[in-house]
């Protein structure tokens, strides 16, 4: 595998910069040593990049361009990035520490938002509104200017594509503030900007601190519309920051989310819906299934087939892991792994069974082993705090009241899974789940062009799917009084 190139800079009014706060030493998840060194931006970054969004916004080149122009420019970026999909990927899977397999298919879904969005640019269209005789009005829908984006270190690339993609389309001007854990592969989608020809200022890509960068960013006089997503404390901060200077936010959080087997679920299909929804980035998925909730006469068979799945999966490199497969990566740091580790200990001091997993590898990187506890009651910890590792929580029912009751029971509220062969009784449960999205048969079964928020402390503003477009423009109404 190609070296990672040693040092990456910001991407701040089409020119590639050093950091005014320095550098960061970027870890392999997988070793757990350097890989190389990303700039980081300080205040005075911040401020070029939204002043260079703010004239790129101010001087119409990208807001009045046809909008048909617009959405060939962000479907090129995406196809720059699976252009170089090796190189990306390979990076990616070095700095998140995840199988290769896994970095290729997080590209090939980065790609595909800048696809989805670029095809939505021309559509965007307003309404006649009938008011009368001797009167005219109409709606349009303009950018709201500067979109200042916050950015998770779980899936660096594809989280950036998701707003970026729809930004742009609609014609805002973008400032991308990536996570400091995993913030090089980004550089990728500033040369896809670069590639696809969007004026100079449109795409702004910087990394910094939170506290430092992040808080310069939300909090500037100058941003329009904020998009985070990532942990519930910094949205609160973020959502506060952005109600001071009175801009929308959209904050896509985290997720206890559950799954629910009743007795005649197939449950070949539900162990291969575990391996993907826990499984899947070492866990580090804000839709991650980390709750099965398991109907009692099942239960004992499920315990079995989940343990028997996770036992087999092989943990390690991801650059050693290039193929699908029953493999999983690292965890994104020490700290991490470290808090996942915890909470297993804490959930066997409460009561619940490790099955299989709970600890650490024994060798270097930030692995922990897949892990499945049993015997977990919804009051325990680990049935309602987000681990966001490898960790799955078995609970047992009898009535589908009680499924439901336990379910709901967290303050999240993201995603939710039924598996069941009998459509009626999942459609009844399925309505009563109070969760943003509700996969029946199969965990993940979504998609791009499915919108998507929360419930609870998951979030709100919707991200995906053609709703999302409403999050960057405001609405206009004109009306005209015709003298005639
Ligand atoms: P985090 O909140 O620690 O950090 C996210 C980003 O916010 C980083 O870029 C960080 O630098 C920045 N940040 C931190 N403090 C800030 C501040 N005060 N002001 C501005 N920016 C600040 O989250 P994380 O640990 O990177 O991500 C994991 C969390 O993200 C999990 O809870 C996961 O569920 C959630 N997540 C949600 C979604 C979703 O779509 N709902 C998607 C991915 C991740």
């Amino acid at each position: 595998m190609p070296e990672v190139k040693a040092y990456w800079q910001n991407y701040i009014d089409a020119t590639w910069t050093d950091g005014g706060a320095g550098r960061i030493v970027v870890n392999d998840p997988s070793t757990g040593e350097r890989l190389a060194e990303q700039a980081l931006a300080n205040a005075g970054d911040v401020n070029r990049a939204v002043v260079a969004a703010r004239t790129c916004h101010e001087t119409g080149v990208l807001s009045t361009m046809r909008p048909a122009e617009r959405g060939r420019m962000v479907r090129a970026m995406g196809d720059y990035l699976l252009a170089n999909v090796d190189i990306i990927a390979e990076g990616l899977c070095r700095e998140a520490g995840k199988p290769l397999w896994e970095a290729q298919l997080e590209l090939e879904g980065a790609a595909r938002y800048f696809e989805y969005y670029g095809n939505q640019a021309e559509t965007l269209e307003g309404r006649s509104i009938p008011f009368g005789k001797g009167y005219y009005g109409f709606t349009t829908y303009e950018p709201y200017g500067v979109s200042a984006q916050v950015i998770p270190w779980n899936c660096p690339l594809e989280m950036a594509a998701r707003s970026l993609a729809p930004a742009l389309a609609t014609g805002n001007a973008c400032v991308v503030k990536t996570p400091e854990l995993a913030p090089l592969s980004s550089a990728h989608i500033a040369e896809a900007a670069e590639h696809a020809g969007l004026p100079r200022g449109a795409v702004n890509i910087l990394c910094g601190l939170g506290r430092e960068a992040g808080e310069a960013l939300v909090g500037h006089r100058g941003v329009n519309q904020i998009v985070f997503a990532g942990s519930v404390p910094t949205g609160m901060s973020i959502a506060s920051a952005a109600a001071r200077n009175v801009v929308p936010c959209v904050l896509e959080l985290g997720g206890k989310s559950a799954a629910i087997v009743l007795p005649d679920a197939d449950l070949d299909e539900l162990v291969s819906s575990v391996r993907w929804g826990i499984f899947f980035n070492a866990g580090q998925g804000c839709s991650a299934m980390s709750r099965l909730i398991v109907h009692d006469d099942v239960h004992d068979e499920v315990v079995q087939r989940v343990a028997d799945m996770a036992g087999s999966i092989s943990v390690g490199p991801g650059v050693d892991r290039p193929h699908f497969g029953a493999n999983m990566g690292a965890m994104i740091s020490a700290a991490q792994r470290d808090r996942a580790e915890a909470m297993c200990r804490e959930a066997e001091r409460q009561g619940a069974r490790a099955v299989v997993g709970g600890r650490k590898l024994n060798q270097p990187g930030y692995f922990l082993e897949p892990t499945i506890f049993d015997g977990v009651t919804p009051n325990m910890n680990i049935a309602r705090d987000e681990v966001f590792g490898p960790v799955l929580s078995v609970l047992k029912f009898r009535e589908d009241e009680e499924a439901v009751h336990i379910a709901n029971g967290t303050n999240y509220g993201l995603v939710g899974g039924l598996f069941s062969a009998d459509v009626a009784r999942a459609m009844k449960i399925a309505a009563r789940l109070r969760v943003r999205q509700v996969f029946v048969n199969e965990w993940f079964a979504n998609s791009v062009e499915m919108s998507f928020d929360g419930y609870g402390k998951s979030g709100y503003g919707r991200g995906k799917g053609r709703e999302s477009l409403w999050n960057y423009v405001q609405a206009k109404n004109i009306a005209i009084a015709l003298q005639c």
